[in-house]
């Protein structure tokens, strides 16, 4: 890509080394997690922060030539949207001191390591100095970067651009009462079924590869340009445009649950592979937020992966590879993969619970910035809220305050995009049924108008547009989570 506009031209340029710095960390990042021997963590750690510094000064050195691009008239969406990123990047770097950024990230590292072991010991007491101090240096960073309202506004922003506390407020405030009355209804006609005998049946591992690869398969996933393996934690990783990897795990048994990872992550591929190749090397080479990446995986997941027509499309495949499902109906397995459960881990929530899960940590990360809840009263108000909000109640720290890694490592301000993701997959839905019969197509195994759809729609631009911007001009609002609870209902109560 290149721009006749000299000073965007420019910003390209200098921006290219940045974007090989971050294909190489992405690809050592990818390798920690897949592949590298266990001891190799030590020169890893060192290679990363050696890229991260060379990174930060390739960054300061374009923020000048960024300052100036804003006054800049006649721009085109491309060219905006470049110097958008660029400039966020450059703000970043230049407003947050080296000294905090280094003490953000090596105390990111080391609370990670006490929060594994008070989380196997389940004792808050080992984490809370490592958390208090993790709030203390957000809070400064907040401070650095600049907002305007809450604190906590200048750190969702890093996660989701624009995003603010009054849009978070207004969102959980206007979905929490309908979710749960919807959950109220569920539980008491018990048509999807807390607990399920399918739950607790042990696979194979082999045979299970081979579902996995079937799901690929209907899922049309390119055979050159992506790539799954195993891993702890799955994760997605967009290497480039034309490189995206993707990881699983098999756990035994529940066989749901890596095949439902498989479709998670590929939701989150596509939108990596479907971008425009002609964005690549350059700053809109990126998905445009966490939120609407979120928003794809969920997509597939959920409102197309657990439906009635997809469970339909699969049920042949299952019985196919998974001797076990003898004797188990379409409908027994569609169950299964629906059942609702109040539980209290969020990893394990259900598409009706998940979003209670994110109030919760939304409530408590916004009263941990302003200062308004000290880090000691964390665990007893998060026993609290789960029992208002779920309706169970956490027996130790293991199982409540303690069992995200999300904070140990710094990552305020994250734990949102995932219910922006639930949401802006609701508004999804409700728009793209006005151009495609989803049901049908899915029913026949026809998947691609649906990811035509999404690639022309969402995945093309990279990261040209802003979450809202881009909401706004494909829905005509933002982060509306009605569409999200009428899908609930229908699905759920219909
Ligand atoms: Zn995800």
């Amino acid at each position: 890509m290149s721009s006749p506009n000299p000073l965007v031209q420019e910003v390209l340029e200098k921006y290219r080394p940045i974007w090989a710095l971050e294909h190489a960390t992405g690809l050592l990042e990818w390798d920690l997690e897949t592949f590298m021997p266990e001891d190799a963590s030590k020169p890893r750690g060192f290679a990363f922060a050696q890229l991260a510094l060379m990174k930060q000064e390739r960054i300061r050195e374009m923020a000048g030539l960024v300052a100036k691009g804003q006054k800049l008239d006649g721009l085109s969406d491309y060219e905006r949207g470049i110097l958008r990123v660029a400039k966020r990047e450059a703000h970043y770097y230049t407003s947050v001191p080296p000294k905090l950024l280094e003490e953000l990230n090596r105390t990111g590292i080391e609370a990670t390591v006490v929060w594994r072991r008070a989380r196997r010991k389940s004792d808050f007491s080992l984490f809370k100095p490592w958390l208090e101090k993790i709030v203390d240096l957000k809070r400064q960073e907040a401070e650095k970067l600049g907002y305007e309202g809450h604190p906590y506004n200048a750190l969702l922003d890093r996660f989701e651009e624009e995003l603010t506390v009054s849009d978070l407020d207004w969102i959980f405030g206007g979905l929490i009462p309908g979710l749960k009355r919807i959950l109220g209804k569920v539980l008491a006609e018990g048509k999807f079924p807390a607990t399920h005998p399918l739950a607790s049946v042990k696979y194979d591992e082999e045979e299970m590869r081979r579902v996995n690869a079937e799901v690929l398969r209907i899922l049309g996933m390119p055979e050159k340009t992506f790539r799954m393996d195993v891993s702890t934690h799955p994760f997605t990783s967009g290497i480039a445009v034309e490189d995206v990897r993707i990881t699983t795990r098999y756990e035994g048994v529940d066989f749901k649950a890596t095949m439902y990872s498989v479709i998670h992550e590929c939701g989150h591929a596509l939108y990596e592979l479907q971008m425009d190749p002609g964005l690549e090397y350059t700053p809109l080479a990126r998905t445009t937020s966490l939120g609407v990446h979120e928003s794809q995986s969920r997509f597939w997941e959920n409102v197309i992966g657990r439906s009635r027509e997809f469970t339909g499309l699969l049920y042949p495949i299952l019985r196919k590879h998974l001797p076990f499902l003898e004797g188990y109906s379409e409908e027994d397995v569609y169950r299964y993969f629906n059942m609702v459960k109040p539980s209290l881990i969020r990893v394990d929530a259900d598409e009706l619970t998940y979003n209670f899960h994110i109030a919760l940590r939304y409530e408590i990360e916004k009263k941990l910035i302003s200062g308004e809840l000290p880090v000691s009263e964390v665990p007893a108000y998060w026993n609290d809220k789960m029992e208002e909000f779920v309706g169970v109640r956490p027996k130790n720290d293991a199982e409540g305050v303690l069992q995200d890694i999300h904070w140990s490592g710094g990552g305020i301000g994250y734990f949102p995009t995932y219910s922006l993701g639930n949401i802006i997959a609701g508004m999804i839905l409700n728009r793209i049924r006005k151009d495609v019969n989803i049901k049908d197509n899915v029913r026949n195994g026809n998947l691609t108008p649906i990811k035509i759809w999404l690639k022309d729609q969402v995945h093309n631009s990279g990261a040209t547009y802003s979450p809202k911007e881009l909401q706004r001009r494909l829905l005509n609002e933002t982060y509306n989570p009605q569409h999200l609870a009428n899908y609930l209902e229908q699905k759920y109560l219909e």
